[in-house]
């Protein structure tokens, strides 16, 4: 007697699999561990995985049309998801000519006459990024002759991007296909991409039927104070047809979202229980008020939308809690998955509520070690200020995302920062003790099952397991067994999309 097993389209033999096999749940029990099979084995058929174990476990889904990839002396985890940045923009930025790092001004001369060349006449080159201090050739700046004008501050950049065409659809579109190249080349299949508008909507709707877009897409709607009253605003839910889930699994609508005060360096975050430490007496404030916060969040609740808040001061991020308390009264917002974004400065009487409601935060540990914001904060609000670790010891379910294009949208360097809270610009640690830290395993589960939660798709993504998404990385060295160095160092070498290779290495 034989038995028979289904043709894999993909199998893949020997990796070392961190399965990330854990629920959220568990995550918020405070449990962490999950299987992490040796010379392991995965088979996938029609972008789902149909098993997991052992390399000899999946031989026998070895078929004549199998592609098998023999992965001996590499890790595999699950796909990377990222659940707050700006994918759009960012792949919008990415039709311009890049000069971060350049060192030579005659470089830059260079690739703008290059690009000017395969530019049609009447077209708009842009580029942004230069730094005259580091040119080695002349730091001299470049003029209106070489280039053909040069425009610095914002009143002078105002009247330009009034002037600038609008984006064409093909451009459009190729800023999708650049963006999931690079995040595929950073090992990440899903996103959240935060403040889109109807547009940008529909611009992604194109890319996922013409076969061009390469991760998961996650769409949030954002309700701008830029595009009209709060009245506008409210205006606007109700004219939308469709609210979270709506869409596949390529592509889905995920939340509304709000930005309810600034940054700390602009002395534009809204605090409450300390005042600026570099403004006595100044605290803030935020865009919205208290009732016009209540509101959107209850009505956005009322329709069955999810909610993301921009959080940065701890005055904010009360007064979104206090929403969603509001909105719970209405119905259980722990369905609809509420949370907060960034979430600067964590408070214990701020959890409470969260554990009740069920709300989590998206953090983004590189921006905080890259942007130099420490000494705007007070001691003991450094030590905590965005902290995964203490967001795992007390049962609230942290993300991990970027924030991009502010910084690198690169997971293995979130994951570094997450696990070491090393402050890039000071070369000190910004928490003296580890409760602020996590170990490499919660960073791992930070960039898959936890952020999957954000998009409700914890139940078929972030870990590999059977029925779960063929979402997959493969990795030449252990960097999470391995010395916390390899972060920086190790690259991505295969991106897997439900089944399929996206990036190789
Ligand atoms: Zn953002």
């Amino acid at each position: 007697m034989s038995t028979w097993y289904p043709e894999a389209d993909l199998v893949i033999q020997h990796p070392k699999i961190y399965t990330v096999a854990i629920t959220c749940d568990e995550v918020k029990e405070g449990k962490t561990d999950f299987p992490i099979i040796e010379d392991g084995g995965v088979a996938a058929k029609d972008g789902k995985v149909i098993a997991v174990g052992t390399a000899t476990d999946v031989q026998q889904f070895i078929g004549e049309h199998t592609e098998v990839i023999d992965a001996s002396g590499k890790i595999l985890t699950p796909g990377f998801v990222e659940c707050h940045m700006h994918c759009k923009w960012t792949g919008e930025q990415m039709l311009n000519l890049d000069f971060n790092g350049v060192t030579s001004r005659q470089a830059i001369l260079d690739a703008v006459a290059e690009k000017a060349a395969n530019t049609p006449d009447g077209e708009w080159i842009e580029g942004d990024g230069w730094n005259e201090l580091i040119w080695e050739d002349s730091q001299e700046v470049i003029t209106r002759r070489e280039l053909d004008g040069l425009l610095y501050e914002n009143g002078a950049l105002q009247p330009m991007l009034k002037a600038k065409p609008a984006l064409t659809d093909a451009q459009h579109l190729e800023s999708l296909v650049l963006i999931g190249q690079r995040l595929n080349s950073f090992g990440i299949t899903s996103a959240i991409d935060a403040n889109l508008n109807y547009k940008q909507m529909h611009i992604y709707n194109e890319a996922r039927k013409q076969g061009k877009l390469t991760y998961r897409g996650n769409l949030m709607f954002y309700l701008d104070p830029q595009f009209g009253s709060f009245e506008d605003n409210l205006r606007r839910l109700e004219e939308m047809d469709c609210v979270t889930g709506f869409g596949d699994e390529m592509l889905k609508l995920n939340g509304c979202k709000v930005t309810l005060d600034g940054i700390t360096a602009a002395f534009t975050a809204a605090m409450s229980r300390r005042e600026y430490r570099q403004r006595p007496g100044f605290y803030g404030d935020t865009i919205y008020t208290q009732e016009e916060i209540d509101a959107l969040v209850c009505k956005a609740t009322e329709l069955g939308w999810q909610f993301g808040i921009h959080t940065i001061g701890d005055a904010s991020e009360d007064r979104a809690l206090h929403a969603f308390q509001e909105a719970n009264k209405i119905r259980p917002v722990k369905e609809l998955r509420h949370y907060l974004i960034h979430y600067q400065l964590p408070y214990e009487d701020q959890w409470p509520i969260m554990k009740e409601l069920g709300v989590g935060v998206c953090l983004q540990p590189t921006l905080v070690s890259q942007m130099g914001e420490e000494p705007l904060f007070w001691p003991e609000q450094v030590e905590r200020f965005q902290s995964p670790g203490l967001m795992f010891k007390n049962g609230i379910l942290a993300g991990g995302s970027s924030d991009s294009p502010v910084v690198s949208p690169s997971p293995m360097l979130g994951m570094y920062y997450a696990v070491t809270r090393l402050d890039e610009t000071t070369g000190k640690t910004l928490s003296k003790g580890d409760e602020s830290k996590v170990t490499p395993i919660q960073a791992l589960i930070m960039w898959t099952k936890n952020a999957a939660f954000f998009s409700h798709d914890d139940d078929k993504m972030g870990s590999v397991e059977v029925g779960s998404f063929a979402d997959m990385c493969l990795f030449d060295n252990d960097f999470i067994a391995g010395n916390v160095e390899d972060y920086r160092t190790t690259k991505v070498a295969t991106t897997i999309l439900g089944g399929e290779v996206m990036y190789e290495r």
